[in-house]
């Protein structure tokens, strides 16, 4: 079977390789340490530094994953016990799972046809318990980030931005991440850049990195080099990352700008190669900043996009997994590991956002950077793809829709 993953995986070389190696040759793997401490490499914080660099933001945790960076930015913000959030029904199930084990209330979203959040349907869920929203940069594209917080500002909300599948997106110039109160990163297989998982927490708030990081590491205050008792704020988790982990991560982050560029160029090649194709459109693109993972292509009937997807061996996004609310059995089940909770008394129902559904029944993800059958991007091409095979799959594309 082909290889599947994200961009940053198929372009795992010397970098990463000597990274790690400094980590096992000093046989130290935890992220605290001293100059003093022996064999420490301090690749977690070098990591965490070149982050927060890279998205010109001023604090960054690493954690063990983008969930874990989800429950920890929900916990910054202090969100929890009959909060409301307001999530879009198209995102990986974490999004909205974080919010639940957070103890409060997810609000799904519609999304348009860029398949972010809409921000003509944020204002009508508002009620008095909404306390943020959670815009979700969904298959590396940008949400619609002036929008989205100049309705915050008008109601009053935080922001949580779910940068998972967008690390390194920008939107009018700007990193995604930096526009909310806080942002969360994956460093999972499937993500822009991998450390096989893990992830992280960007902010430019200091009380907010402050708690971000407690809720991290058992409530300490950041980059202690020992035990401390005592001067922790609240209660807090593990998610801390190790530092064979933080050391990919690092020569990840260096690659990043460079893994967009090709991705971008790639993607505009097969793009132009189907750009007179009848039968389809392409999603809205909401700036050209996006990371240029995947290409999707929205079919004027689902019947259409299923007869494509026959031919591909592949399913329309409707179909795909845990990224689409109607698919996500714990969501809809109300299935929490506590008996009693906030959303008793709440409905979650399939076709609950027809506008979603009508979208993602006619929509169909190519692989560009992103391999990953989960996302119904199977097909189509990758980070390494020569201009032949490009050319290869867009005349294969080509192909089957002039046959439809
Ligand atoms: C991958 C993903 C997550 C969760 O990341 P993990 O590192 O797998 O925990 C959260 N939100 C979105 C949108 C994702 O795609």
């Amino acid at each position: 079977m082909a290889r599947s993953g994200g961009p940053g995986s198929f372009v795992f070389g010397e970098e990463e390789r000597k990274e790690v190696m400094d980590v096992l040759d000093g046989r130290y793997l935890f992220r605290y340490g001293s100059e003093e401490t022996e064999g420490y490499t301090h690749k977690v914080v070098d990591f965490e530094k070149t982050l927060k660099e890279t998205m010109g933001a001023k604090y960054a945790v690493a954690t063990t994953s983008g969930t874990c960076s989800l429950m920890a930015s929900l916990a910054a913000l202090g969100i929890g016990a009959d909060d409301e959030v307001i999530v879009p029904g198209y995102t990986f199930i974490a999004s909205i799972s974080s919010i639940m084990l957070s103890g409060a209330i997810p609000v799904l979203a519609e999304i348009d046809e860029s398949l972010t959040i809409d921000p003509d349907k944020i204002e009508e869920l508002i009620t008095p318990k909404t306390k943020a929203i959670m815009p979700v940069h969904m298959l590396g594209n940008p949400c619609k980030m002036d929008k989205i917080m100049e309705i915050a500002k008008k109601h009053n909300l935080l922001v949580i931005e779910d940068c998972c599948q967008a690390v390194g997106a920008s939107y009018k110039g700007q990193r995604c991440g930096t526009y909310g109160d806080i942002a969360a990163f994956s460093l999972n297989i499937f993500k822009t850049i991998s450390s096989g998982d893990g992830g992280a927490v960007i902010t430019n708030n200091e009380e907010y990195y402050e708690r971000a990081f407690g809720f991290h590491d058992q409530g300490h205050k950041p980059n202690r080099t020992g035990v401390e008792v005592g001067n922790r704020s609240f209660v807090g988790m593990n998610m801390r990352m190790n530092e064979l982990t933080g050391a990919v991560a690092l020569a990840q982050t260096r690659k990043l700008d460079e893994i967009l560029t090709t991705l971008r160029s790639k993607k505009a090649m097969l793009k132009e190669l189907l750009s007179d194709l009848p039968h389809i459109s392409f999603r809205t693109v909401n700036d050209e900043g996006e990371c240029a993972t995947l290409l999707t292509m929205i079919f004027e009937t689902k019947e259409l996009a299923e007869k494509f997807c026959e031919k591909t061996g592949g399913k329309p996004i409707a179909y795909s997994g845990w990224h689409v609310y109607n698919n996500m059995e714990q969501v809809l089940n109300k299935l929490l590991p506590a008996k009693t909770n906030n959303i008793n008394d709440r409905v979650y129902e399939k076709h609950m956002l027809p506008q979603t559904d009508d979208i993602l029944g006619r929509s169909v993800n190519i692989s560009v950077g992103v391999v990953d059958k989960g996302l119904g991007a199977g097909y189509g091409i990758n980070i390494l793809s020569t201009e032949e095979e490009i050319k290869n799959v867009a005349a294969n594309i080509r192909e089957i829709i002039l046959s439809l």
